[in-house]
């Protein structure tokens, strides 16, 4: 997985760092791949400092356009993501296809969120333009509301296509009946910070983080996490799906809070299913 990182084109890269929320930025140029042999000890550096950003305090959301020149959109920007979902525009919006392939287990804490690396080969469409799943990560509280509302988590599968574009998925989560994707990677949580665990044995399918329903909320926003990178295609599914009090909590617990406050929606369009 590491050596296939580095050795991706600088496009792709960049998108990941995007996503991965300048994890990788500490590691150097990506044009110039590291033997993958060093990436070990690459983690074990960053693991070593504190992260540059985090969610409260001198260095939490409200003050993360200031900490470095390359996170300035966090504060100047006029789409930023996530959003209160509410006055929204009914309109004829085609539905979201996904072709999800299962694919073994890859955890990683990279001590802003729990995230789950997927397996090339799986792909989203949204409006007329074809994605890759490249991985999936929560917060909670959610970071959408949804009417003013908060859910208890919320899952957001990140995909990229070939020119670097980004799309994003975001589900809720309500209290409810166990998840079982949810209990294989609650039972496999890495302990260690940044470095990427495999679990062969269990396979996952990321089509179980999305509800039945196919409604969903519709717009232009960012990276919810610095640089807060515009031009992400967000697709906010309206309907939630379940996981027990107990998954809920252990999860939650596991990340600590990692939602970016709401953002003004300006002058954009919020679109929503009829
Ligand atoms: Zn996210």
């Amino acid at each position: 997985m590491k050596k296939a990182f580095w050795a991706v084109p600088a496009a792709f890269a960049l998108s990941l760092v995007l996503v991965s929320g300048g994890f990788a930025a500490d590691h150097g140029d990506a044009k110039h791949p590291a033997p993958a042999k060093h990436d070990a000890k690459k983690h074990d550096s960053h693991a070593a400092h504190a992260p540059h950003w985090s969610y409260e305090g001198p260095t939490g959301p409200a003050h993360w356009g200031d900490l470095e020149e390359k996170f300035a959109a966090c504060k100047t920007g006029m789409s930023q993501s996530p959003i209160d979902l509410k006055n929204t525009t009914a309109a004829a919006l085609e539905n979201l296809k996904t072709d999800y392939k299962a694919a073994p287990l890859k955890l990683l804490n990279n001590g802003h969120t729990i995230q789950v690396n997927y397996a090339p080969g799986s792909t989203f469409t949204v409006d007329g333009k074809t994605f890759e799943l490249v991985q999936f990560h929560f917060h909670g509280p959610s970071e959408h509301l949804i009417d003013g509302k908060p859910a208890l988590i919320e899952v957001h599968l990140v995909h990229k296509n070939d020119k670097g574009e980004l799309a994003v998925v975001g589900v809720m989560f309500k209290e409810g009946k166990e998840n079982k994707m949810l209990a294989s990677i609650i039972k496999n949580m890495p302990k260690e910070k940044n470095k990427e665990k495999t679990v062969a044995s269990v396979n996952i399918n990321a089509t179980e983080m999305m509800p039945a329903s196919p409604a969903y909320f519709h717009y232009s926003g960012s990276l919810t996490t610095p640089p807060c990178s515009e031009g992400v295609n967000w697709s906010v599914m309206k309907t939630p799906i379940e996981a027990s009090k107990d998954q809920i909590t252990k999860l939650s617990k596991a990340m600590g809070i990692n939602a970016r406050p709401v953002q003004p929606v300006n002058k954009r369009a919020v679109m929503e299913t009829k």
